[in-house]
């Protein structure tokens, strides 16, 4: 792993090939710098609970997100929401690797709902950097719920003419 000091270059290859990255081609640290950024902007005025996360995207690029408060507490959005939003608004694209983190720059695991976000935009190979190292997909949500599953009941499930999960 080497810092690049420049979150633009998170990884030594300019395309990723999400079926085979491999954790040692992520440039951990540039993905924990963008996510350090993206917590510093959190707006968290009730829980005073900063989160950032940034994620790898299969081109290459990094997408983040922070945390957004609200009055009303139930509709406050996790920092993964901001992260897949601007993943969609800036081309799309599959998260190969994701790291998510308090105020403490440590690792933090999103919370149930955002690892089926992580799912649906990562699928089972993506990889999370957790407080016991680097884990895929597959072990931090076993058995997940996906398109597959619509496809499974219905035929259809999407209207996208991409690849089931
Ligand atoms: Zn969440």
């Amino acid at each position: 792993m080497t810092q690049s000091g420049s979150v633009g270059d998170a990884v030594q290859k300019p395309t990723v090939d999400q079926d085979t990255v491999e954790a040692d081609t992520v440039d951990w640290d540039a993905l924990h710098a963008a996510a350090v950024v993206a917590m510093r902007a959190a707006y968290c005025p009730y829980s005073g609970f900063p989160v950032g996360v940034a994620g790898l995207v299969d081109d290459g690029r990094i997408v983040s997100g922070c945390n957004v408060e609200n009055a009303s507490y139930g509709v406050g959005l996790c920092a993964e929401c901001g992260m897949v939003s601007q993943l969609h608004l800036t081309g799309g694209g599959r998260l190969v690797a994701v790291y998510c983190i308090g105020a403490d720059g440590q690792a933090l695991m999103p919370c149930g709902r955002c690892r089926q976000l992580l799912w649906e935009n990562g699928g089972a190979t993506c990889l999370l950097m957790t407080p016991k190292g680097i884990l895929p997909m597959s072990e931090v949500l076993p058995q997940a719920f996906g398109r597959d599953d619509l496809d499974k009941v219905s035929g259809a499930g999407t209207t996208s003419d991409e690849e089931p999960l």
